[in-house]
């Protein structure tokens, strides 16, 4: 953890207009299910995204460790998103860009992890393409012996690829990208360029976008407790929700008065 970081305010920013929200999924706008797959966007989460996506003119997007087919499959496809930590990120216009991958490293790598989860019942590979993730969520009386088996195998990484911790999981990924790097090239495009970013996330992986938008005048926002990079802090995905419901009806009356 990096000395410039201070402890976040359990407060959030005022709100503006000129923002574009970069989104966490799972931990911050959904509550963590022990498999991710059990994970249900409620309708109103739904309608909220929509809403918020038209009030910001399409300067919304999800930024997350979820593959970018699943986070279609939650919210809808199409919209801008990046999946897998910014391995592979959809733009506004539609375009996808993807990171190379190295078929021969991620093979080795995963049948590693294959034959930890099949030796450890109740934790879970999930290969997602471009990375890979070690879940321990269902049977945390083995965090030690994951733990472990996390540093041997770590030490044995090809070059490029690296470990990331999380709630409960551990990712495995190429170095060269993250989301820090995901929130600066949406930067670099319409409708993003020129807009205030915001970032909210609850996790390790949120702390590279919360250092890129703290470098760029934005605002960072961590959901729940731990040391953070992030400037403001909201207590869970359902303050979350809130919060950004009110910002939505904010835009909206903003609009309708033409104060935008
Ligand atoms: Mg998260």
């Amino acid at each position: 953890m990096s000395r410039s970081c201070e402890r976040p305010r359990h407060a959030v920013p005022p709100f503006a207009p000129d923002w574009a929200l970069f989104l966490d999924i799972d931990g911050t706008l959904l509550p963590i299910e022990d498999h991710p797959d059990q994970v249900q966007v409620p309708p109103a989460a739904r309608a909220l995204i929509q809403r918020l996506d038209r009030a910001l003119g399409g300067a919304l997007a999800l930024i997350s460790g979820r593959a970018l087919a699943d986070i279609d499959r939650l919210f809808g496809a199409g919209r801008p998103a990046a999946g897998q930590h910014g391995a592979e990120r959809r733009d506004a216009r539609g375009g996808v860009h993807q990171v190379q991958r190295e078929d021969l490293h991620h093979r080795t790598i995963q049948r590693r992890l294959a034959e930890f989860v099949a030796a450890h019942p109740g934790t879970l590979l999930e290969d997602k393409g471009m990375s890979l993730a070690l879940h321990y969520r269902r049977v945390p009386e083995l965090a030690d012996e994951v733990r472990r088996f996390v540093c041997t195998l770590e030490h044995s990484l090809p070059a490029g690829f690296h470990v990331v911790p999380g709630k409960m999981v551990y990712e495995f990924r190429a170095e060269d990208y993250d989301k820090g790097r995901a929130v600066l090239e949406f930067m670099n495009e319409p409708p993003f360029a020129g807009r205030v970013p915001v970032v909210i996330g609850d996790d390790v992986t949120d702390e590279d976008a919360f250092r890129v938008v703290n470098r760029l005048g934005g605002h960072s926002i961590k959901v729940g407790e731990g040391d953070s990079c992030a400037r403001w802090r909201l207590d869970s995905p359902a303050a979350v929700l809130a919060w950004l419901g009110d910002y939505a009806a904010w835009l909206e009356a903003a609009g309708k008065n033409g104060h935008e």
